[in-house]
């Protein structure tokens, strides 16, 4: 365990559980350098308890360079809760897990993440103030697509030659709250959407509100277009997918596209400019961040458009070092958090 805490550079690992109510619970700080640690929480059934705490450390490094790069003065964190196989008040145990945040003195703030909801963060909430995403603060996925549009203007500026997103072809991989959102945006600058969902009633959705062409599940990743926009599941970039992308970028709010590092160079050697995922997808952190601080949503606005300029500036990086964006991201990320 402590090898891997170490290879992570992680800071701190929390370990609780209480009988009463089932709680088992993973808080794993990674740094807490440039402020103090914020990430999601999970809800989720796990094999065995060391694929959790890997899950923690990982999710929670992936959260330092995040917040690192979208110029947070916060640290790196996630949460993992092992999903019982039955649990008598859901409710309990998610108060039981606002005592364990609480005993933290504000270390670690915790929000919405896979398997839970708004209505758990308000379970926490009331048992401590450090918690985001609750109802009250609202839903950060409008916000993450607001920063990914940001995102595709840059991303065409470097590689199509201009932000004029008029007439783009663009292909939206999964329209749920972040997908979905996106592609009004995209429609009302006169672009041309070609999406896919698990869902065929959101497609159909994209089909007559805003004029999208349906694309089969199967064969979305390979639409001919300018900007593919991964908004679905992670995993979705690797080697056999990436041989058969017809784009000049990619650029969408899944996190985790890239199945391996290697992945990056790839698109790199196919000549396809990638957005590194936690650069774009950073609106909703930056959205729960901020609105934890109490901060207006101008001044949240605002923060969301520099989203653009950092992605300006990794490109140009990128370009002069003929690297990969991703890589580019990851070296700025750990200078800023290491110095080195
Ligand atoms: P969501 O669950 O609301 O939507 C995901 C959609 O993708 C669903 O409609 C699902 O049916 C569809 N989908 C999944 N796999 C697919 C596939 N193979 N082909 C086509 N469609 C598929 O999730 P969301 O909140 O919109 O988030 C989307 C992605 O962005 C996730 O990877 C998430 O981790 C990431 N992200 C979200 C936020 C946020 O603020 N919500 C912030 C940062 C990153």
């Amino acid at each position: 365990m402590f090898a891997m805490m170490e290879n992570a550079r992680l800071e701190a690992l929390h370990l609780a559980q209480d009988t009463a109510t089932g709680l088992r619970a993973i808080i794993a700080i990674h740094s807490s350098k440039l402020g103090p640690a914020l990430g999601g929480c999970r809800y989720l059934a796990y094999p065995d308890d060391s694929s959790a705490i890997c899950d923690a450390i990982r999710l929670a490094q992936g959260m330092s360079y995040k917040a690192a790069l979208a110029g947070l003065a916060q640290g790196g964190g996630k949460a993992v809760l092992i999903r019982p196989p039955h649990v008598q008040s859901r409710a309990a145990l998610f108060e039981a897990f606002g005592r364990m945040i609480e005993s933290l003195n504000g270390r670690y703030i915790t929000a919405m993440d896979s398997g839970t909801s708004s209505a758990d963060m308000d379970c926490i909430a009331q048992q401590t103030r450090h918690v985001t995403s609750t109802t009250a603060a609202g839903d950060p996925s409008p916000h993450t697509a607001m920063g990914v549009y940001a995102g595709i203007r840059a991303t065409a500026r470097a590689r199509l030659g201009g932000d004029d997103l008029q007439g783009l072809r663009v292909a939206i991989q999964g329209l749920g709250n972040v997908g979905y959102a996106l592609a009004q945006q995209l429609a009302a600058a006169g672009v041309e959407l070609f999406v896919s969902d698990l869902d065929v009633g959101r497609v159909q959705l994209a089909v007559e509100e805003l004029g999208a062409q349906r694309v089969s599940n199967e064969e979305l990743l390979t639409t001919p277009c300018d900007i593919l926009v991964p908004c679905g599941l992670g995993g979705v970039l690797n080697p056999q997918t990436v041989s058969e992308l017809h784009c000049a970028a990619v650029a969408g709010a899944a996190n985790n596209q890239l199945a391996s590092a290697e992945v990056a160079d790839e698109l790199e050697a196919r000549g396809i400019l990638y957005a590194p995922d936690y650069v774009i997808n950073s609106g909703g952190l930056i959205y729960v961040a901020l609105k934890h601080r109490g901060e207006e949503l101008p001044a949240i606005t605002a923060h969301l458009a520099k989203i653009g300029q950092r992605l300006t500036e990794i490109y140009a990086h990128a370009q002069a070092d003929k690297r990969s964006p991703a890589r580019v991201a990851d070296a700025l990320a750990e200078r800023l958090l290491y110095g080195s």
